[in-house]
């Protein structure tokens, strides 16, 4: 499985669930905090079972997602 990351960006996030919706590795949960406009935001809760998909960053309508995949090692020669 390739290994993902993700960084969400608190301030953008309007807590509308759509990336947990696209999340099918269950990466994602809503957290205990709210950020300045009030919204109940998302966090990480699973980082080790993302895979760099980007379905959520995709989905999310605030592009407060960014999502980074770990590069594979080269092969051989
Ligand atoms: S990149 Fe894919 S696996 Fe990782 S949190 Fe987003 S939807 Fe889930
Ligand atoms: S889709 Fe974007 S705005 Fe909606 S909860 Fe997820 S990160 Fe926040």
């Amino acid at each position: 499985m390739p290994k993902g990351k993700i960084v969400i960006d608190k301030e953008r996030c309007k807590g509308c669930g759509l990336c947990l919706a696209f999340c099918a590795q269950d990466v994602l949960a809503y957290s205990t905090e709210y950020n300045q406009s009030g919204y109940n935001i998302i966090w990480v809760k699973e980082p080790e079972r993302c895979i760099g998909c980007a379905f959520c960053a995709q989905a999310c309508p605030d592009i407060a997602i960014e999502v980074y995949r770990e590069k594979k090692p080269k092969q051989g020669k």
